[in-house]
Order: C-alpha cells, then sequence, then structure tokens
C-alpha cells in the first residue's frame, strides 16, 4: 500500500490561550477522498485552516512525507495545496477570468494554464458565460464553482474543501459534488472534505473522521461510519 498523501499526527491547535484542537490524528491516501465531520465549533474549519498554515499548532502534519506544520502557507500552497475556504473566498471585485489567473499565480506553464482554463469550463459551463462578469455578481453556486476551480487551477495535490454545501440549493449542491467525483476519478486529486451535511459528504468520501470538541471520536471506512448506530441517530437523522 502506499504511503498516506497527507498524514497528520497529534495535532493540537489554539485561538491565542483558547485550545480547539486536542491531539487529533488523521490521514488523506493518495487519490483519496477523506471527510471530516461533526457539528458546529468541533473544529472542522479549524483542521482544514491547519493543514495550511493558518492557525498556531503543535504536533505533525506531512505532505508525502514531508513535514508542512510550521511552514508559510504561501509556501504549503507551493508544495499543492489548494484550500476552498468556507464563505468560498473568491475575490469579489474581480472578474471570473481573473479569480481563475490568480488560482495559478504559482505556475510557470502558461500554455497548459491556459488549457486549464478549458478544463474549468468543462466542469463548469456556466463560469464561460460569466467570464467577464464580476465575482460579486454571481449567484452562490456559481460562486462556489469558481472558487473551487480557482482552487483547482493550481494543479493540487490535495483540495481542501470547507463546507462546500452551505447556503446551497440541494440541486447547485447535488452538481458540485458531481464534479468533485469525477475530478477525483479523472484527475486523481486527493481531497480532504468538511462537511456538516454528514449523508452527502460520506456519498462521496472514501474514508470518515468524526470530530467531537476538538478530537476524532469515530474513524472508518465512509461505510462502516454510515453504518454506525451513533452517527446514524446524531448526523443522519435515521
Ligand atoms: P462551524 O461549522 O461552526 O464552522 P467548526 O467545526 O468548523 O464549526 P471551528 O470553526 O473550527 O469549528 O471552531 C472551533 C472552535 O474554535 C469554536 O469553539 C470556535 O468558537 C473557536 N474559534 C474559531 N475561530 C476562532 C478565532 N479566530 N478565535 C477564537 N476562537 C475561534
Amino acid at each position: 500500500m502506499s504511503a498516506p498523501l497527507l498524514q497528520v499526527t497529534n495535532l493540537h491547535a489554539q485561538y491565542g490561550p483558547t485550545k480547539v484542537l486536542h491531539g487529533i490524528a488523521f490521514e488523506v491516501k493518495q487519490g483519496g477522498i477523506t471527510t471530516i465531520l461533526g457539528a458546529n465549533g468541533a473544529g472542522k474549519t479549524t483542521t482544514l485552516r491547519a493543514m495550511c498554515g493558518m492557525v498556531k499548532t503543535q504536533g505533525e502534519v506531512r505532505l508525502e512525507g514531508q513535514r508542512i506544520d510550521g511552514k508559510a502557507t504561501e509556501d504549503i500552497v507551493r508544495l499543492g495545496v489548494a484550500h476552498v475556504p468556507d464563505g468560498r473566498g473568491t475575490f469579489l471585485n474581480l472578474t471570473v477570468e481573473e479569480n481563475l489567473r490568480l488560482g495559478a499565480y504559482t505556475r510557470k506553464d502558461r500554455q497548459q494554464v491556459q488549457q486549464d482554463f478549458e478544463r474549468m469550463y468543462g466542469y463548469f459551463p456556466r463560469l464561460k458565460e460569466r467570464l467577464r462578469q464580476q465575482a460579486g455578481t454571481l449567484s452562490g453556486g456559481e460562486q462556489q464553482m469558481l472558487a473551487v476551480s480557482r482552487a483547482l487551477m493550481l494543479r493540487p495535490k490535495l483540495l481542501l474543501l470547507d463546507e462546500p454545501s452551505f447556503g446551497l440549493a440541494p440541486r447547485i449542491v447535488q452538481e458540485i459534488f458531481e464534479i468533485f467525483g469525477e475530478i477525483s476519478r479523472t484527475e486523481g486529486t486527493s481531497m480532504l472534505l468538511v462537511e456538516q451535511n454528514a449523508s452527502l459528504a460520506l456519498k462521496l468520501a472514501d474514508h470518515a473522521y468524526l470530530l467531537e470538541t476538538g478530537r476524532v471520536v469515530i474513524s472508518g471506512s465512509a461505510e462502516s461510519i454510515r453504518n454506525d448506530e451513533a452517527v446514524r441517530r446524531s448526523y443522519l437523522g435515521y
């Protein structure tokens, strides 16, 4: 079995004096989709922010075996980690095209960057129609598509997705999650997905962890977590 792409061991994180993560461990396999589930305030967003150097941590975060904890966000991005933050994180006063170009700012392979624009329009044709529109004028679903595309323009090894379903109509969520599956299958991009919508996340992911107040309380294959009595009762509602 190949070594995991991302391996996190004994990770602690805090905001000032407030400790939020208490020694969590998890991994994302090469080409795999891992989801971290949990209620409001469990520490999911903090976990993603810790992967890209945006919060003070202790413990180890390894990407392809190399320590990335303690590195600056920009260096982590250059190593191939792209973050789609909660609240989407598009530049609202820039156009769709400008946002996508920014996503590729670390890349030198201009011709391939150009091809990647087309690749994104293939996934999300609506973005092509709105190329010159300011991101702030897009619908919520289109902004999420743009945020994901912008992250993919980096050609990341690991895509960090923070609540991509948040505030979107079920039909749009369905569409976006199908594209995540397609990107994973066709491009082998590994993903770490944080979601409150557990049932949706467990359909997409192959592995899952349940976080409660900064601790991993259950982990396993997505299928086993889906069948876990406690998860079903508390997070799946059946
Ligand atoms: P949600 O779905 O509500 O975003 P979450 O599981 O993503 O929840 P986090 O956002 O990681 O949880 O928050 C975990 C804890 O850290 C919460 O108690 C929150 O109040 C606290 N917290 C988050 N951001 C900060 C901050 N910048 N400063 C201080 N405390 C924070």
